[in-house]
């Protein structure tokens, strides 16, 4: 309404239109790249926070584009969401983890588990249920294997379906992580409500870490919380040894970043795991 009748001055800024002109060019790309095979995941290590013992790995989704080399993620993944592409390329993503995972799983000779982001499209798709059960199926992994990462916006969005949900995913066995934990919108009471079983700490906590007094702060009450409520945390985005010391002094159980390993071919990802065995 507000952009009725009125004439708008318009500022030309080459700058702003040639992003428009980009994005716009981008969102045809993307059906095209999924018929193109342009999509692939990088797996990124979880590990002990006292042994460094890889327990498992996150999925995290690659678009490269030919030509134009690779696009960031947080600018294709809210372009699929708000296309619904997002519902495909999940669907996608969710098999090709869990199928993934059982070679991982034969490499290392251990149990190891998988993490799979959940986008809240995703999550309210009436087939999201039927896509868990088929990616299960196809890779032959249980569901405790599988660990979905959400976000508090889609518990606190619609709380009765989320809920609904969330107990038909825990009654396969499927664990349910809460992601970027604490920079949302959001309510303790969820973690009551909601079987839920891991918390993931933002890197924005971690980052400053452990110089800064209010960042370890946080991280020891979010740490404290999780330990009392039998929850397991994660710990995002460590990129030294300080900030690893620090968490795992602290009682962190996992720890994601790049001090532990980066985001990785599936082939990286089982020489991490051959070499792990022989160590
Ligand atoms: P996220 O789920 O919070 O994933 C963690 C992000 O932090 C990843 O960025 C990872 O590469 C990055 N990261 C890991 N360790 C470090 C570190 O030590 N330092 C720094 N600076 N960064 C670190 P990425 O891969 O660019 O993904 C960005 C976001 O895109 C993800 O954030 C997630 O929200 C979304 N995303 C990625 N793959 C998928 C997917 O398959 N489905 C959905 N729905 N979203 C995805
Ligand atoms: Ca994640
Ligand atoms: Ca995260
Ligand atoms: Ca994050």
């Amino acid at each position: 309404a507000k952009e009725t009748g009125k004439a708008r001055c318009v500022v030309y800024n080459p700058q702003k239109f040639n992003q428009q002109e980009f994005d716009v060019s981008m969102e045809a790309a993307m059906f095209d790249a999924v018929r193109n095979g342009e999509f692939f995941l990088h797996y990124q290590p979880i590990v002990d926070a006292v042994t460094c013992e890889v327990l498992g790995y996150e999925a995290l989704m690659r678009w490269m584009r030919p030509e134009l080399g690779p696009v960031s993620p947080s600018q294709f993944i809210p372009m699929a969401e708000s296309n619904g592409l997002i519902n495909l390329l999940g669907a996608w993503a969710l098999r090709s983890a869990c199928m993934q995972l059982k070679r991982f799983q034969e490499a290392a000779g251990r149990p190891l588990y998988v993490s799979v982001n959940v986008s809240p499209r995703q999550f309210r798709n009436e087939h999201f249920l039927g896509v868990i059960d088929n990616a299960l199926k196809s890779s032959g992994i249980v569901g405790a294997e599988l660990l979905l990462e959400i976000t508090e916006g889609i518990l606190m969005s619609d709380p009765e379906h989320a809920e609904a949900m969330l107990n038909q995913i825990s009654a396969r066995g499927v664990k349910i992580a809460i992601d970027d934990f604490g920079t949302g919108y959001s309510s303790l009471a969820y973690l009551k409500r909601f079987p839920i079983s891991t918390l993931k700490i933002d890197r924005a906590f971690v980052q400053d870490l452990p110089a800064s007094v209010k960042d370890a702060a946080i991280c020891n009450v979010v740490l404290s919380l999780a330990s009392h409520l039998n929850l397991t945390t994660v710990a995002e985005g460590v990129e030294n040894a300080e900030q690893l010391a620090f968490l795992s002094r602290q009682g962190c159980n996992l720890i994601q970043g790049y001090y532990t390993g980066r985001p990785m071919m599936p082939d990286a990802a089982i020489a991490l795991l051959r070499a792990g065995a022989n160590a």
